[in-house]
């Protein structure tokens, strides 16, 4: 059961919010048939060693309404037995309903919904009226006792106000996880709002030590998963594992992508889950092999770096996009990723030496009397 898939259902790339960085919403989308939910159970039935987890992921998922999650979960999860589907969906929860959240309470399905902060700062980056009705949401799905963890978009401007925003999550108690604006293959909207790779690096940081400072505050999901990368040496969240032949999304109309960040894009179609296309079938692909190229640029550009085991250059969608789709680089945020492994790696480091009664401690800035990096790890570990 190594490698289990991901596949990412994309009902529909239509949104009815308007957020100003957003790249992945398509006015006029048309709403995944119920037809592509059955076609996906039989394209999958060929790989009955995998197990599965499948996040819905738009656009706004929730626009595929109350009827089709009612036939697709009980489909993908009946249909799939042998694979243990498990779900989730990534929302802004404004369509949700007592019905809708009473489907996914008997599915278990967590929702990831996406809230940039306090109401001034949310509403400035999504549009007027975006929190309240987030919150609504909210409610609703938590009144079904249904797991709501929060997406806060970082952008270049709210990066300036990184303690009102984190005060914000950590006083109501919300699970965050950061996410950084990104500029987009698709369109360039996103540019003006985009984070720098240095302004990420640093975020990443303070965020480490929020962590740290306040024992019994949130979880920083980001920030659990980047130690957790360092300790067992190879990447447990997408951006730093190799995704391609894992991680697939399927567009509303039934065509595969390596991943939501492709859908829509013709020259990234890789099959039809109308034609069950085998692993082979894919690998065959355009789409497939220019992943592939990503993982030998790779290896052979990152081969001096002492991160490359668990960071693998990052995410490749993200690579492609100065580059207008061709291979010729990394991530650009390895900056951050190499500013946030450098601080784990090295306070780690220093702890080790400590606690050991070394004499020599690793080089870099003492933080006496600070709780450390194991000390967040005993925190992960009992939870
Ligand atoms: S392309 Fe990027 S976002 Fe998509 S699965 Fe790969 S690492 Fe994750
Ligand atoms: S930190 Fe940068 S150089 Fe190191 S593996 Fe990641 S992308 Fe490559």
């Amino acid at each position: 059961m190594k490698n289990p898939f991901h596949v990412m259902l994309i009902p529909t790339l239509g949104c009815p919010a308007r957020c100003r960085y957003c790249w992945s919403s398509e006015p006029g989308s048309p709403i995944m048939d119920i037809e592509v939910v059955g076609e996906v159970v039989e394209w999958l039935r060929q790989f009955p060693d995998k197990r599965v987890t499948f996040t819905f992921h738009g656009g706004e998922p929730l626009l595929a309404g109350a009827e089709f999650y009612r036939q697709a979960l009980p489909l993908l999860s009946g249909g799939l037995r042998g694979m243990k589907p498990e779900f989730a969906i990534q929302t802004n929860l404004w369509l949700m309903t007592p019905e809708i959240a009473g489907i996914f309470a008997e599915y278990r399905v967590p929702i990831g919904t996406s809230i940039d902060g306090p109401m001034e700062i949310n509403d400035m980056q999504r549009g007027e009226g975006y929190f309240e009705k987030t919150m609504q949401g909210c409610a609703i799905a938590k009144a079904h006792g249904l797991r709501v963890r929060f997406i806060c978009t970082f952008t270049a401007q709210s990066a300036r106000s990184r303690e009102e925003v984190y005060n914000f999550f950590n006083s109501r108690g919300y699970t965050l996880k950061l996410h950084p604006a990104l500029p987009s293959l698709r369109n360039r909207s996103p540019e003006p709002y985009a984070l720098s790779p240095f302004e990420y690096g640093e975020l990443l940081v303070y965020l480490l030590d929020q962590s740290l400072e306040h024992p019994n505050g949130i979880e920083i999901m980001n920030i659990s998963d980047l130690v957790k990368c360092v300790l067992v040496r190879h990447g447990t969240v997408c951006t730093f594992a190799d995704c391609m032949g894992t991680t697939f999304a399927v567009g509303p109309d039934g065509d595969i992508y390596p991943c939501y960040r492709f859908v829509g894009m013709p020259e990234w179609v890789m099959g039809s889950v109308y034609d069950h296309p085998t692993r082979d079938d894919l690998a065959r692909s355009d789409a497939w092999k220019r992943m592939d190229q990503f993982k030998a640029f790779v290896d052979s550009h990152c081969k001096e770096c002492r991160h490359i085991r668990y960071c693998r250059g990052g995410c490749p969608y993200n690579a492609m996009v100065p580059t207008g789709g061709k291979i010729n680089g990394v991530d650009p945020h390895c900056i951050a990723y190499r500013r946030i492994f450098d601080e784990i790696t090295g306070r780690l480091n220093r702890e080790m030496q400590e606690g050991f009664g070394l004499e020599a401690p690793a080089p870099g800035p003492r933080r006496p009397g600070k709780p450390g990096i194991m000390s967040l790890v005993q925190r992960m570990v009992s939870r």
